[in-house]
């Protein structure tokens, strides 16, 4: 298996837009910019953004220990998925794989390119990957495999045994979205990105960095991988607001660790509490800022509660989650209300 091999072929001979700021790069101090058709009374946002965000990635690059050469990034992990979805797979012909019960917008990403979704469900209860099926189930078309690890909504980390043979075994790109890895115990697949030519590593400043609102996704893989990501992204898919308050956001250490500290002991406290909600049935082991559990009637317990002002996510239609609810974990006081709620039903 080769990447290039991969790759669709209109997007191997795709000659990519050349933006203005592409075109004319270097010292901008004391230059005379006439060239973009931008306006030129300065408001702070009249110049269009970096398109290759070289200052945000430096210090994402320094914070993950990944050059930037393998760093790209997305308005948000879900144009990252969408962007690797129309880099791999030729529509009305490729597949994707997936695990459910997982994140949704794998299929609906799928979807939108007339690519087919091909499902393997999670082992019941444990929710680890089927390697075998899922290895037999891959066919010539099958290009991406999604894992999510922790997975949304179970909570649990895929087992690395598991991980590592399918990225050996499976004849496509592996993406690990890894949007709640900074909850988890388990160490980053980032470390591991040399030795898999086909893995790629998603991970979103939306949870544990607090910033749901600016939209960034970085996406880390091969400069090979990266290279051919950059040809097709949007010129300026990620804008001037965003890139000075990731900067922004990312340069506060503190409060990023000690959010993602309190949060960790809030889901483990929640956890004991929830033991003692008679109608909890089972509450799965979590490594990331969510709990799911299992109740008596999911959609009863979920109306109850907003009727009490609280909104939870009711995941009782998905495989292997009948009955299941799916609790963020929010700020102590949020925490307290939402147990004192369910305590009282
Ligand atoms: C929340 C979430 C994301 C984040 O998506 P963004 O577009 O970066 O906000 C990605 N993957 C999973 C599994 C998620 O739960």
């Amino acid at each position: 298996m080769t990447i290039q091999n991969l790759i669709r072929p209109a997007i191997k001979a795709l000659k990519p837009y050349s933006s203005a700021r592409d075109e004319f790069q270097g010292n901008t101090d004391n230059l005379t910019f006439l060239d973009a058709n931008e306006n030129p009374f300065d408001n702070g946002v009249n110049r269009y953004p970096d398109p290759q965000q070289g200052k945000l990635k430096a210090l994402i690059s320094q914070i993950k220990d990944v050059p930037t050469e393998n760093i790209l990034l997305g308005n948000g992990s879900d144009e990252v998925l969408d962007l690797l979805i129309r880099m791999f797979c030729e529509p009305n012909q490729d597949n994707i794989l997936i695990l459910p019960p997982t994140y949704g917008m794998y299929e609906v990403l799928a979807n939108v390119n007339a690519v087919e979704t091909l499902k393997i469900n999670l082992s019941e209860e444990t929710f680890q990957p089927k390697t075998e099926e899922i290895l037999a189930v891959a066919n010539a078309n099958s290009k991406i495999l999604f894992l999510c690890s922790p997975n949304n909504p179970s909570g649990n980390n895929l087992e690395t045994l598991s991980i590592e043979l399918l990225l050996k075994n499976f004849k496509g790109i592996v993406v690990i979205d890894e949007a709640y890895i900074d909850f988890s115990t388990e160490e980053s697949w980032l470390s591991r990105l040399n030795e898999f030519p086909n893995l790629v590593v998603t991970q979103t400043l939306s949870k544990a960095f607090g910033m749901a609102g600016i939209r960034l996704g970085m996406c880390f893989a091969s400069a090979e991988i990266i290279a051919t990501l950059n040809k097709i992204k949007p010129p300026y898919n990620i804008n001037q607001l965003t890139q000075e308050k990731a900067i922004e956001g990312l340069r506060d250490r503190g409060r990023i660790k000690s959010q993602i500290d309190c949060l960790t002991e809030q889901r483990n406290a929640l956890v004991k509490v929830l033991k003692e909600v008679k109608f909890v049935k089972i509450i799965y082991p979590s490594e990331a800022n969510f709990i799911m559990v299992k109740v008596d009637d999911a959609n009863k317990r979920y109306q109850q509660l907003i009727e009490n002002g609280i909104v939870i996510r009711n995941r009782t239609t998905q495989p292997l989650c009948e009955n299941c609810l799916r609790l963020t974990v929010g700020t102590v006081e949020e925490n307290k209300k939402l147990i004192e709620n369910l305590k009282k039903l």
